[in-house]
Order: structure tokens, then C-alpha cells, then sequence
């Protein structure tokens, strides 16, 4: 049992000062502020002057980010290599940026990579692998007009055969990306009512087709303004149902290269931070000095943090979940507590997961210490420091 105190200290939704918290068994047991106690504590007189007897921290204690988009790290894609052990080097890459949860994410594939992929997730699940919560399919249900990177040849409709991997129930949260114009409202009632989080992205609907999809349950807009259905004076698209509709929580890049940081503000604006969440769309090279990577019959290249196929597209990212919050903080100039909001309790919520993104008494004990200029110090997973 330890006792951890920070001067600054965010909960997951607002930040304090002077606040200590207990863990044990790698679960927060008890927490205290100078506004008072909860659940017990060391000074029960709610007074100023605490007392640390354990460990006293001087930076800013957060809760750990919960990225929901992570394609690779460490050198490893989880597409080119379906396995527990490139999940284990995804974490460890993107762990030392802040992140102490991922939902690693297939995109656009056959029917077997999803299968390897579902199996390595769901045998990281059993062996209780730290960091992954679940799965992200990104595809293979898309829209091939706005496809991006994932290969046209696999771009395709629903079949009972992906279904079965999808509503597996072995894989901790499933996030679903589809294009809502290629999957029917019938069907994401059904893979909701199965426990799927259902997003919609790559996608060109027309809005009362977005519409229909998020009455049908959709929750969730991957990778806001990348590769959608733009806003126009009468056809709001996909940009436009995701920044209106109070029920969709949007993904962001907040890279400065995938989106214009005027669009990045407005999401904020729009839909305030509890309805934007921070992702990286990571890719191999992050935690890595990867500069090429072999992709399909072509190649990824690195420059500078751009990732490009050599026709100029957009591969995903080298971000990582501290810059993009750095990003959102510095050059946005969003305030602090709606950015690290919009890491932490954001994704969580929308996941559905309740013991994370907070450090509330009954959270697992992850959580970061980062310093003045913005950059992680410690990042402790389960109550131990990494
Ligand atoms: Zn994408």
C-alpha cells in the first residue's frame, strides 16, 4: 500500500492541487484533496499540510492516455505481423509517450489477418498482456472513394465470415470502423446489440445516411475530417453530423499534418472536449527510427514526421498520444484540462471502460507524471513504476 502525492494533479476531468491518492494491489484505494476525503486517508481534518509519507511528486500526476487508433510501434505493424509479441513491442513503444492503454488496430484486411490478429488479441486478454483493452477493425467495410492507404482489393461488403471474428467475445472492447453507405443501420443494430462499438470513417454517405447509421447505434467518427464526406452549405457530410450530433465522440489527429489546426479548434469548439478524443493513427515508426517501411507492393516513407505512399497519400502518423496532447495545449491553445480530458476520460467513457481514464477510488492505477515542459517524467501501469 503507497501513498502518492502531487501538488498538480488531474482526476480525468478536472485538474487540482494538493492531492494524494493510495494505491494497492495496483488499484487506486483511497483519495484525499484539501477539499476534502474520500474513502478515509492520512489526515482526515482536510488540512493543507499534508503529510507524504510515501512518494511526493513534483510534476503533474494524470491519469495514463487511452489511445484508441494504434496501427504499430516499435518497428512493428500489427497487419504485417498479427502476433502477442508485436503487441507486447507496440505497447512498450507507445507506453513511453504516455500511453498505459491501446486498442490496437487492424486495418483493411483478409479474412485470416483478422483472424490472427482476433487470435493474438484475445490471447493477450488471457495472459492479462498490460495495455491492451481490446481491438480496433479499422475495415475492411469501407468506403473505396475515400480508402486512403487500405488496399482497394479488400475493400468489401459484410459476410457472416467477418461478423464471426467481430462479435467474437474474447477480445476485450471491439471498435468497428465501417462506411455506413456499405453497412446498413440493420446490421450495426445487430453488432451493437452484440457489444461492438460501431464508428463510421472512410466513408462518403451523405448525411441522412450518417444519420441513419448513428440512429442505428453509432457512436464514434474515426479520424475526424481524414478521408470523409466534406461540409457543405446543404450537404453536412460526415464532418458535419460528427460536429453537430452530441451522441458521436469524433477521433483527432492533432499531428498538424493530417488536419488543418483551425479544423482541429473547431472540432473542440463544436463538440467541446468531451466529444473529441485524441488518437495517434500510429504506425510502425513510432518508438522506432524507421524511416521506410515495405506497405502492400509499395513503400511508407518517413520525412520528417510525414508519412507518405509515394503517391503523396497519407499512411498514418509518427505521432505520439504526449505530442498530441503538447499539440492540442501549445498551438491549438486548447486549456489543458479539456486536452488531457480529451486523452483520458474521453476514450475511456466512449470504450465503455470505467477502471481507467480517471483516479478515482476503484481505477487501475495508471498514471503519469509529466513536467513543466510538457514531457513525461515517470509513467506508472498498475500502481509500479515502468
Ligand atoms: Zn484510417
Amino acid at each position: 500500500m503507497t501513498w502518492f502525492c502531487a501538488k498538480q494533479f488531474f482526476d480525468g476531468t478536472n485538474l487540482k492541487t494538493n492531492y494524494r491518492f493510495q494505491v494497492k494491489d495496483g488499484v487506486v484505494t483511497s483519495t484525499e484533496s484539501d477539499q476534502g476525503s474520500n474513502g478515509g486517508g492520512l489526515n482526515d481534518q482536510g488540512s493543507n499540510d499534508f503529510l507524504c509519507p510515501d512518494v511526493q511528486f513534483n510534476g503533474l500526476v494524470t491519469p495514463g492516455f487511452l489511445d484508441a487508433q494504434v496501427n504499430g510501434g516499435g518497428g512493428v505493424l500489427l497487419n504485417q505481423a498479427p502476433s502477442v509479441v508485436t503487441l507486447k513491442t507496440m505497447f512498450s513503444a507507445h507506453q513511453q509517450f504516455g500511453t498505459t492503454s491501446m486498442l490496437p488496430t487492424l486495418i483493411t484486411d483478409n479474412l485470416s489477418v483478422m483472424q490472427n490478429a482476433a487470435d493474438a488479441i484475445a490471447q493477450a486478454k488471457s495472459e492479462n498482456i498490460e495495455g491492451v483493452v481490446g481491438v480496433h477493425f479499422e475495415g475492411p467495410h469501407l468506403s473505396v472513394a475515400k480508402r486512403g492507404i487500405h488496399p482497394s482489393d479488400q475493400v468489401r461488403a459484410i459476410t457472416d465470415a467477418e461478423l464471426k471474428v467481430i462479435t467474437r467475445n474474447d477480445l476485450g472492447k471491439v471498435l468497428l470502423t465501417v462506411a455506413p453507405e456499405n453497412v446498413s443501420p440493420d446490421v450495426i443494430k445487430d453488432l451493437v446489440s452484440q457489444g461492438v462499438i460501431v464508428a463510421l470513417g472512410h466513408s462518403n454517405a451523405d448525411f441522412n445516411t450518417v444519420l441513419a447509421a448513428i440512429d442505428a447505434g453509432a457512436t464514434g467518427v474515426t479520424h475526424l475530417f481524414n478521408a470523409m464526406s466534406g461540409l457543405q452549405a446543404r450537404a453536412p457530410g460526415l464532418i458535419g453530423a460528427a460536429l453537430d450530433d452530441e451522441r458521436i465522440t469524433a477521433g483527432l489527429i492533432v499531428d498538424l499534418l493530417h488536419v488543418h489546426e483551425t479544423n482541429c479548434r473547431l472540432a473542440f469548439k463544436a463538440k467541446s472536449a468531451k466529444g473529441v478524443m485524441l488518437v495517434t493513427d500510429a504506425m510502425a515508426h513510432v518508438g522506432s527510427d524507421l524511416m521506410s517501411l515495405p506497405w502492400l507492393d509499395s513503400t511508407i516513407t518517413r520525412v520528417g514526421d510525414k508519412l507518405t505512399t509515394p503517391d503523396g497519400t497519407l499512411a498514418g502518423s509518427c505521432l505520439d498520444m504526449m505530442a498530441a496532447v503538447r499539440n492540442s495545449q501549445q498551438v491549438l491553445g486548447i486549456p489543458l484540462e479539456d486536452v488531457l480530458h480529451s486523452a483520458t476520460q474521453v476514450p475511456a467513457k466512449f470504450l465503455g471502460l470505467n477502471d481507467i481514464g480517471h483516479l478515482n477510488v476503484g481505477a487501475k492505477a495508471d498514471f503519469l507524471v509529466i513536467n513543466d515542459n510538457m514531457q513525461i517524467e515517470q509513467v506508472y501501469q498498475s500502481g509500479r513504476l515502468i
